[in-house]
């Protein structure tokens, strides 16, 4: 298999269509948008509605218009998990045939009294198929996952004492989203996923599913999360602040600030286009901060 380095660079923003863009948002889109076009790669666009439970109408179409107005151009079609049902379902398939899929029947309360965030495996012996309601889980294996995180470093997990069995397809009968991001990753053959750290706990999970699956593993770059000043997530569905499209010039430079590169002073009073020019030219990577969380500096410029 050909190495991530030696293939064409293929990135992409999945932002789950739940609220306009906010600070957050706009961190995961530069971060993977600069590093797409520092490798003279393409940048794709997934709506990660997979779980349309939280779906808000009109929120894809509103990411678009302001992704649109700060001047990102993004490559093809995008994908909406929605949609990519079908692929899901074969995944799924592909791993109830290596038996590795149970039944769980167990309910949100049972599994809130136990101590434990990590499923206690109640389930594990039930054999498919099963006429009660269920959720699917995977069955976690004593491995551990290692990988390099551009940002974060070498980052290791132990499936089964970290993880534990986790839910494929939930009880309600929609994917996962764990599964539905890994398939589509595979299906979009991307190089590289950059995203913000709160994921990066999710990724042993991730590779885990690829190995099982036979796909091959991108690479990855978690950039650090954006918190307000009470420590918490500066996210779209927590009521923060929508990005305002009157500064953008502002807020772009924020964001790279944020992510560690150095604009210079009067780069602000510059079209968005040319800070663009300036960004892609100066992106690096290694400039940005292994902190996890980072409470952002709004530039009054
Ligand atoms: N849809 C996720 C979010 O908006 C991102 C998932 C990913 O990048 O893997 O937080």
């Amino acid at each position: 298999m050909l190495s991530n380095k030696s293939k064409p660079y293929k990135g992409r923003f999945a932002p789950s269509p739940t609220g306009p863009v906010h600070y957050g948002t706009l961190v995961a889109a530069v971060g993977s948008y600069l590093q797409a076009k520092k490798n003279n790669g393409e940048w794709l666009i997934r709506m990660e509605d997979v779980d349309i439970t939280r779906k808000v109408d009109g929120a894809d179409v509103d990411i678009l218009k302001t992704l649109e107005a700060f001047g990102f151009q993004w490559h093809g079609k995008i994908i909406y998990q929605s949609e990519q049902t079908a692929h899901y379902q074969q995944a799924l398939e592909q791993l109830i045939s290596q038996s590795l899929i149970f039944p769980c029947l167990c309910s949100r309360k049972q599994l809130a009294k136990s101590d434990s965030t990590i499923y206690p495996g109640t389930c594990r012996s039930r054999q498919l198929p099963e006429k009660n309601e269920h959720a699917l889980r995977l069955l976690s294996k004593d491995i551990s996952i290692e990988f390099n995180d551009a940002v974060m470093g070498r980052q290791s997990q132990n499936i089964k004492r970290q993880c534990g069995d986790f839910v494929i397809r939930r009880r309600d009968g929609l994917f996962a989203y764990q599964l539905a991001v890994v398939v589509d990753d595979a299906l979009q053959n991307i190089s590289e996923v950059v995203r913000g750290a709160d994921l990066l706990d999710s990724t042993a999970r991730q590779i885990y599913l690829q190995q099982l699956l036979n796909y091959q593993t991108p690479d990855y770059c978690h950039l650090p999360l954006a918190v307000d000043d009470s420590g918490n997530k500066i996210s779209k569905s927590e009521g923060a602040t929508k990005i305002d499209l009157r500064h953008k010039e502002q807020q772009l430079i924020s964001v790279l600030e944020f992510l560690g590169q150095k604009p210079p002073e009067d780069l602000a009073q510059s079209h968005i286009n040319d800070i663009w020019s300036w960004a892609v030219e100066h992106w690096d990577v290694s400039y940005i901060s292994s902190k996890k969380h980072i409470q952002p500096v709004l530039s009054q410029k």
